[in-house]
């Protein structure tokens, strides 16, 4: 039942409407500081689970990030420590981790473009909460010209198309997600409608992993972007890395990076072949369902 509530139509939404509304109080009471906690941390569950980057999307799609940045101007670390460190932890870390994702890069572009257009996320209007602000935005302005850049390479258009395929329509602001299964954006009712008997089963699918909280296989392209962010970041940190590796007595052609993308900002730890098990599969328990999990069987090929 609660599964069947967490995965409902537009759940996401519903929890960030009232913050959207209680954030433009002024100043607001004690009541909706409560309640505000409760949307947050229900939030914050959605993004703690298996495709937590399909909720982050969602999240970002219905103002997540232009509701919390309104809220910043009253929310006091004396007066409401806790608020304070939920949205404290949402920006520099929650939202942040998920911006190795194309889905939610794309999304957060426009975001990003609705916060300036509304004059949020300045010094003075951010206040205490500026620099968990700026470790988001700094970031996120990183990985999506990263991303231009990757897109450049491929050769492929980054502008979000309509999912039906014989629509052409690349208009990122006006397209709408399916909501029973979060995956295909559509320009319009009539598109949705019409690609239905093609989407039907697949929809129907993911929406069960979504329900069963199995994760969701990863799009090839997002493998492909995180390969090409991390392989950035290798070549950026090689000298420390071999340093790191020649006072550990590793040697150079058996060096094995850990990555750990669930920090931000990520991690890399020198290690030796033998250090790492069996990786763990679905099924064994305690996996690490945050954002591209730990990921050591990919860097063989970063390092390549
Ligand atoms: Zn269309
Ligand atoms: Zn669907």
């Amino acid at each position: 039942m609660i599964k069947s509530v967490y995965t409902s139509r537009s759940f996401i939404t519903s929890l960030t409407s009232p913050v959207l509304q209680w954030c433009n109080a002024h100043p607001p009471n004690a009541r909706p500081i409560n309640a505000m906690l409760l949307c947050y941390r229900n939030i914050f569950k959605g993004f703690h689970s298996a495709n937590g980057s399909a909720w982050a999307v969602q999240a970002l799609d219905s103002g997540l990030l232009t509701a919390t940045l309104r809220a910043c101007k009253w929310i006091d670390a004396a007066e409401h420590p806790e608020l304070f460190g939920v949205v404290e932890k949402l920006l520099s870390d929650m939202l942040s981790k998920y911006l190795i994702f194309r889905s939610v890069l794309r999304v957060v572009r426009r975001c990003l473009r609705q916060v300036t257009k509304l004059g949020l996320g300045t010094k003075e209007s951010a206040g205490a909460l500026w620099g968990a602000w700026r470790v988001f935005q700094v970031l996120a302005e990183e990985r999506l010209s990263l991303l231009d850049a990757w897109d450049r390479k491929g050769g492929r258009s980054e502008r979000q198309l309509c999912s039906r395929l014989q629509c052409t329509r690349q208009d990122d602001e006006a397209l709408k997600r399916c909501s029973g299964c979060l995956g295909p954006t559509y320009c319009s009712k009539e598109c949705q409608r019409l690609s239905w008997p093609l989407h039907k089963r697949g929809c129907r699918e993911s929406r069960q992993m979504l329900l069963d909280g199995l994760e969701m296989p990863r799009d090839k392209l997002d493998v492909s972007f995180i390969r090409f962010i991390t392989k950035l970041e290798i070549n950026r940190r090689l000298p420390k890395i071999l340093r790191d590796a020649l006072q550990a007595g590793v040697p150079r052609s058996t060096i094995v990076l850990d990555i750990n993308h669930t920090v931000v900002p990520m991690t890399f730890t020198v290690k030796r072949v033998s250090d790492f098990g069996p990786p763990r599969r679905s099924g064994d328990g305690g996996e690490d369902h945050s954002p591209a999990g730990r990921g050591w069987r990919g860097m063989a090929d970063a390092l390549d």
